[in-house]
């Protein structure tokens, strides 16, 4: 049987910066200790994030779904700098390692790469008014002189659908859809380059949730944004998104166009996960794959490949043997021994 922990210490290409891409990952790895014993020491590691590989242009938006603990968030905070230090891999924003910037630099980088949260209302400080909550980092970066402050608060909070005589109102008087309204005001105050969504629409109810992500289309228009879209939702993944990346235990498993992932999905994973998406129409028998299992722990994934514990396809060699990344059509990519030529 291979030795896991070489493999995950896997050796990788140093990535090339190419202009077309805002942002490009390349085995980026994040892993969360384990402490035990009387002494706290370290017995394990969680493998949240192990070995994600894609490349997003500038203006589009990439959809990353799976699982739940299947480390999309993790992913998505760790690119941000986040959740402490990486634990491998590389992050290289507009051609520049995230990881490599001083405090200074990464205080001024934080204006351009921003977070929406999946609850729109412990992510607003509920003693601070709208028009604070908005502007305080405005402020803060110095990003518009004093005297056209008031009115470039206005103007954001009009692009996000918000009235002025909300701007002394506190969160607590807001519905749900326009408290995300106001999450997403203040990034945008900011004056983002991208912006990492993370299940944005997920707490609030369906009919909400079609305006939030009218919202996000608008003012990804307006502001030439470049979102990064977790979500468990496929549907609204495949509304909103350019490209999909899928993600299992960790792993990028497949990402390409969105058209590509959805029409032709080539995962053994991906294939049961879309086989789930419910048909509008009651004349579509739709074969539903069900997977047998739940999905093991990140803190101590199978060997070889991470769903072969799950995989109706698995072989002798997924058992030991972990696949690599492969592009199968132009920009789509798979990871499984399925497609090894
Ligand atoms: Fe299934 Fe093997 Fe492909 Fe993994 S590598 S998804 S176990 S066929």
């Amino acid at each position: 049987m291979a030795d896991k922990n070489k493999m995950t210490e896997m050796e990788y290409e140093p990535l090339v910066y190419d202009p077309q891409y805002i942002l490009m990952v390349n085995q980026l790895k994040k892993y969360f200790p384990i402490k035990g014993g009387m002494v706290s020491r370290v017995v394990g590691q969680v493998k949240a994030v192990d070995g994600v590989t894609f490349n997003l242009k500038r203006g589009t938006t990439m959809g990353l779904v799976g699982e739940s603990g299947c480390g999309k968030t993790t992913t998505g905070r760790t690119i941000l700098r986040l959740a402490g230090e990486k634990t491998g891999g590389e992050v290289l924003f507009n051609g520049k390692e995230v990881y490599d910037l001083t405090n200074k630099e990464m205080r001024s980088m934080r204006t351009k790469m921003q977070i929406i949260f999946q609850d729109p209302f412990s992510s607003l400080s509920p003693r601070l008014p709208v028009a604070e909550i908005i502007g305080e980092a405005v402020r803060e970066h110095n990003l518009v002189p004093k005297a056209e402050f008031n009115d470039y608060i206005d103007q954001v909070m009009d692009n996000c659908g918000l009235q002025p005589f909300h701007k002394d109102r506190y969160p607590h008087e807001f519905s749900g859809g326009q408290r995300q309204r106001i999450c997403i005001a203040r990034a945008l105050a900011l004056n983002p380059e991208f912006v990492v969504c993370d299940e944005p629409v997920s707490a609030l109810d369906v009919s909400i949730q079609a305006q939030i992500i009218n919202l996000l289309k608008d003012l990804q228009e307006q502001y030439k944004l470049t979102y990064l879209f977790i979500s468990h939702d496929l549907s609204v993944v495949e509304h909103i998104s350019d490209s999909v990346g899928v993600m299992y235990l960790g792993n990028l498993v497949e990402y390409g166009d969105t058209d590509d992932i959805f029409n032709n999905p080539l995962h053994p994973y991906t294939k049961a996960l879309f086989s789930a998406i419910p048909v509008p129409d009651p004349k579509v028998k739709k074969n539903r794959i069900v997977l047998e299992g739940s999905i093991p722990s990140p803190a101590n994934p199978p060997a070889g490949c991470k769903f072969h514990t799950r995989c109706p396809y698995c072989t002798e060699r997924c058992k030991s043997e972990v696949p690599v990344q492969k592009e199968i059509e132009p920009g789509h990519y798979v990871v499984c021994h399925l497609y090894d030529k």
